[in-house]
């Protein structure tokens, strides 16, 4: 097994860059006086909101007390639990799109720092990153899901395990699909390797779970016995859906 390391700092001309140019939030556009946060200022980052409470113990879809998550039921046993630090709502979804595709990869160790709390309430565990396509891989120049790992690895002491999952050639964007197209086109998306010890899967947001299902299921096929996943962000999901009434027969 091939434990990797990915740079996710800034090129030297960035840098420089950043040092002639006073900093800027991404968010609210004030000018950053901190320099340790150049990207997002502290303003706008205390207000990423954690995800609502009460929750499902397993996957942390909101629910209610007597009613069963049906998010996680056909989970496969080994994926033990997820955990998502801030919900995605209007601000958020600007960051975790200017990371995943505007190229600021710098974000990575603010996101990392939001993460870290729910990383170690999920146990020991290698991270390993949700791989993207070769083609989207070299469209955006980096994987936003390998940046994160980086980053979490960084500030815990982590390893990062890139090679226990690939993803199979020939997928196509899961953006536009319903939820069902999503778990429909992933079927079989990923190869997983095994691996001694559980891991941990790292990706920057979980819309459906779809992806991390796919992801723990190749794990799974492939021997690992214990999955545990971390995102940044979760997008919210339609009010009671996912959830129903322990007394009524499906
Ligand atoms: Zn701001
Ligand atoms: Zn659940």
């Amino acid at each position: 097994m091939r434990h990797s390391r990915v740079d996710w700092a800034e090129s030297p001309g960035a840098a420089f860059a950043r040092w002639l140019l006073p900093s800027e939030c991404l968010t609210c556009q004030d000018t950053i006086a901190d320099p340790a946060q150049p990207l997002i200022c502290g303003v706008c980052a205390a207000r990423w909101a954690g995800l609502p409470e009460p929750a499902c113990a397993r996957c942390q879809h909101p629910r209610l007390l007597d009613l069963d998550c049906r998010l996680c039921a056909e989970w496969p046993p080994e994926f033990i639990a997820a955990r998502s630090a801030v919900r995605l709502d209007e601000r958020v979804r600007e960051v975790a799109h200017a990371f995943k595709y505007g190229g600021w990869r710098r974000l990575a160790p603010l996101m990392a720092r939001r993460m870290a709390p729910h990383l170690d309430l999920l146990g020991p565990g290698d991270l390993v990153p949700i791989p993207t396509s070769r083609r989207r891989r070299w469209r955006r120049g980096y994987n936003q899901a390998e940046v994160l790992a980086a980053a979490l690895a960084e500030l815990t002491g982590r390893r990062v395990s890139s090679s226990v999952l690939t993803r199979r050639s020939g997928d196509s964007s899961q953006v536009g699909r319903t939820p069902q197209e999503r778990l429909a086109n992933l079927g079989g998306a990923f190869r997983g390797e095994r691996v001694m010890g559980p891991v941990i899967l790292v990706d920057d947001v979980f819309t459906t779970g779809a992806t991390l299902v796919s992801a723990a299921t190749a794990l799974r096929t492939a021997g690992v016995e214990r999955i545990a996943a971390v995102t940044f962000a979760r997008a919210e999901p339609p009010l009671g859906a996912a959830t129903r009434r322990r007394d009524t027969t499906p």
